[in-house]
């Protein structure tokens, strides 16, 4: 314990070490403390997953949540946390559920996504925020004075930020998911925000421009980083598991669309035969005609 102590003598160091006590029950639902100074907010299954991550130098935060409410509880558990400011907002992928509340946090915090993520934004946002508005009264308060902040900084394949005592390892998934996919990965802590390639247990909008191939190749990349934790863009805190389950989903599904296509059916046909009974109790059911469409443009190439 003597270290220990030594290290929380004086008033700085003293809430340093009071901070990274906080337990994730203090921050209220939903949230999950991962390791010392590592927090994800992740509200329920389908919302998106929010998280920070406190340094000596500050705070770094990954993804801006899903909704303003849900950003401000995150604004509220960072300070039970801590007093420093968030200095980087480092985003995983560009859909309006994980970057459409940047404003709530930067300024102070300087936004960093990949090369494109700005233009896709762009592309994609929509101000009035129809989702969030038919929610609720509060929810449609909440959205006003809501701008779009795209990202200050847009690094090309990989990016190292070091901060304070930690690290953060950003890495490029190309055609998983977004217009710009980013892998967060803390090497000594060994936890990886692995982005939204996969979730937890759910059939996830695969838009036209993912390849099934090239997402089979991210969960392999992200495996050989060997995490203990990992955190996916929605759904609790969990493990590489995650990558095998959807391995093995879509590998399945690629062999059934690739036999159909192969006995001369079309799309359509593929579409209204095809079932996935081993995952009827995943999420999104309505979902799967777009792993569908994924996997025929992957087995037609
Ligand atoms: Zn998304």
């Amino acid at each position: 314990m003597r270290p220990r102590i030594s290290f929380c003598v004086g008033l700085f160091w003293a809430f340093s070490c009071m901070g990274f006590a906080v337990q994730a029950q203090d921050l209220g639902p939903g949230f999950t403390k991962v390791k010392d100074g590592i927090y994800v907010f992740s509200p329920d299954a389908g919302t998106a997953t929010c998280s920070f991550v406190v340094t000596e130098e500050g705070v770094v935060m990954i993804d801006s949540c899903q909704s303003p409410l849900d950003s401000r509880k995150m604004l509220t558990a960072i300070k039970k946390v801590t007093d420093k400011p968030i200095i980087f907002l480092l985003d995983t992928e560009t859909h309006g559920d994980h970057t459409g509340n940047h404003f709530i946090f930067s300024p102070p915090a300087t936004i960093i996504s990949h090369e494109g993520a700005g233009a896709g934004m762009r592309k994609e946002y929509n101000p009035n925020r129809p989702a969030l508005v038919a929610q609720s009264a509060e929810m449609r308060e909440a959205v006003q004075g809501a701008k779009m902040i795209t990202p200050h900084v847009e690094y090309k394949d990989r990016m190292t930020i070091n901060l304070g005592e930690r690290t953060f390892q950003l890495i490029y998934l190309k055609n998983v998911h977004s217009f710009a996919d980013t892998a967060i990965w803390m090497p000594k802590e060994r936890v990886l925000f692995a982005a939204s390639a996969a979730n937890v247990r759910r059939f996830i909008n695969l838009r036209p421009s993912v390849v099934i191939p090239d997402v089979l190749a991210s969960f392999k990349l992200m495996k050989s980083l060997d995490p203990e934790v990992v955190i996916t863009g929605h759904g609790g805190v969990t493990t590489t598991k995650v990558f095998d389950e959807y391995e093995a989903f879509y590998t399945l599904l690629l062999k059934r669309v690739g036999d159909m296509a192969a006995q001369g059916k079309t799309l359509a046909e593929i579409k209204k035969d095809l079932q996935m009974p081993e995952y009827a109790d995943w999420d999104d059911q309505e979902r799967l005609g777009a792993s569908i469409d994924a996997a025929f443009r992957s087995v037609k190439r």
